[in-house]
């Protein structure tokens, strides 16, 4: 059995101004064997495929795997990225010669200035090399935005049910079995797809949390039942203006289209009925700071903040507000601010004092600039390996950074480009112990609480300004569907 794998994948948030080129995904791409290798022992989807491939005495042959290098997020993919790697995933398939299925390791929410659904489009190239009779399958990330045209075009669509993201390889696993066994002949996969008109922003999509938590314990009741092979509900990503923006379900059955209609049905039904509680309101700046410091007298220690809206890492709101409320012992782990960091590369040394104006610079969400006035105690690009459960083993560099404490033991983490400390890792790169700590703010909405969950005391969810807020009548689409709840204009009246 010959099974050729593939990536390319993008989130893209069209709210950011900078398009995406193909100079920031050559950074990320890997080609033939590489694919194998580095992800070889990570839990990615690519190694569930190889673990079951592997067992099945498959030959693998790995064609590319496109995704943005390291430098946070970007708006549209120019045509000539989209080209250039939905092309290549074709012409190395040709090239290949015949194998007997294709596993696509795509994310769902790529939005490309030439492809309306560049995912469905990307599996339509594959389709071009290897003919109709070949299977091909797609696992997705849940913050995809799909329709009916990916259930056409691919044999079999899974994806994630875990936000944060831990079940990447079990998804690939399942992929890569569905597609053993339809190989094998055991198998006829048939996909239904629903959309319920949802958009949602991704800070109300975590996992184990009310309404994703009722959804995603329905779709595993479903999987029990004979027959049903994956059921899966992508809640989808808000922050890309695109025609099938929103949630989508994927049902694939073993050759039983009634019972796929109908398990997509029920979960298009109670995904429809729990819309509202994906508009909860949030603290803002001002009331999240004010909550962790309560919670901070109470003892209640590391308190984080998540700061979700802040796609750039630009944003001032939360550094204001830490310290115009007079906060100590925290940090903020990223201000991306190239210019400061560049200034800071040239000028200063660990142990000088500096007075410098950061972030606020990207547009009107980031707030204005502010100045501090510390010490220098971290300056380098850091490097190191992820210990959370999220991605563990993969190895980061990151960019110039620089840690500057401001007294009381408030730290920012001036850097030249978009990072994080979505583990404890990110904290003890730049020298810190987040035990000293007594507030952590995030620019993430939910992937770190599978790490920080384990030893935070407190997770304050926030609505602040930002590219990808949580409050999403802050931002204007020109491409929602009219009837898409809260946003289009059926809702707003606009
Ligand atoms: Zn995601």
């Amino acid at each position: 059995m010959r099974i050729a794998i593939a990536g390319f994948s993008d989130e893209t948030c069209t709210f950011c101004k900078d398009l995406t080129t193909v100079e920031r995904f050559e950074s990320g791409t890997i080609r033939g064997h590489a694919i194998i290798e580095k992800n070889r022992g990570i839990p990615t989807y690519v190694n569930g495929y190889l673990k079951v491939l592997e067992a099945e005495g498959a030959e693998i042959v790995p064609i590319v795997h496109a995704s943005k290098g390291p430098g946070g997020f970007s708006s549209w993919l120019v045509p000539e990225c989209f080209e250039k790697y939905a092309n290549e995933i074709r012409d190395g398939l040709k090239a290949a010669g015949p194998v007997d299925g294709v596993l696509l390791a795509l994310h769902g929410a790529m939005a490309a200035a030439n492809a309306v659904r560049p995912e469905a489009e990307i599996v339509r190239r594959a389709r071009q090399a290897v003919g109709k009779d070949v299977p091909i399958m797609v696992t997705l990330d849940l913050h995809a935005n799909e329709d009916e045209e990916l259930a056409e075009a691919a044999d079999a669509v899974f994806i994630l049910k875990t936000y944060p993201h831990v079940d990447s390889e079990e998804i690939g696993m399942k992929a890569a079995e569905c597609m053993v066994k339809t190989v094998r002949g055991e198998v006829r996969p048939y996909t239904a797809c629903r959309r319920p008109g949802i958009v949602s922003a991704s800070i109300y999509q975590a996992s184990d949390q009310h309404p994703m938590k009722d959804i995603y314990d329905r779709c595993r009741e479903w999987e029990k039942v004979p027959g049903v092979i994956c059921a899966s509900v992508a809640p989808g990503y808000a922050y890309a203006d695109v025609i099938d923006i929103g949630m989508s379900i994927f049902v694939v059955t073993n050759d039983d289209p009634e019972l796929a209609e109908k398990v997509a049905q029920d979960l298009n039904d109670l995904a429809w009925s729990l819309r509202e509680s994906f508009t909860e309101p949030l603290p803002d700046a001002k009331e999240a700071t004010r909550l962790a410091m309560k919670y901070v007298s109470q003892g209640l220690r590391p308190v984080i903040i998540a700061d979700g809206a802040d796609r750039i890492g630009d944003s001032t709101h939360m550094l204001k507000e830490l310290l115009a409320q007079g906060a100590k012992n925290w940090v903020i782990p990223c201000i991306t601010d190239p210019k400061a960091a560049e200034e800071l590369k040239k000028t200063a040394k660990v142990g000088d004092e500096v007075t410098l104006t950061v972030g606020g610079w990207y547009d009107e969400f980031s707030g204005t600039p502010v100045e501090i006035t510390g010490t220098v105690e971290y300056m380098g690009c850091p490097e190191y390996t992820l210990v959370g459960p999220m991605g563990k083993g993969s190895k980061v560099k990151e960019g110039f950074v620089a840690r500057i404490n401001l007294g009381d033991n408030r730290h920012v983490v001036v850097a030249e480009r978009m990072r994080g400390a979505n583990d404890s890792a990110g904290l003890s790169c730049v020298g810190l112990d987040y035990n000293d700590l007594d507030i952590i703010v995030l620019k993430d909405r939910v992937h770190h609480r599978a790490f920080w969950d384990q030893v935070a005391k407190a997770d304050i969810r926030t609505s602040v300004p930002g590219q990808g807020p949580a409050d999403l009548s802050q931002l204007h689409y020109n491409n929602a569907p009219y009837d898409a709840y809260p946003i289009g204009r059926k809702w707003t009246g606009i």
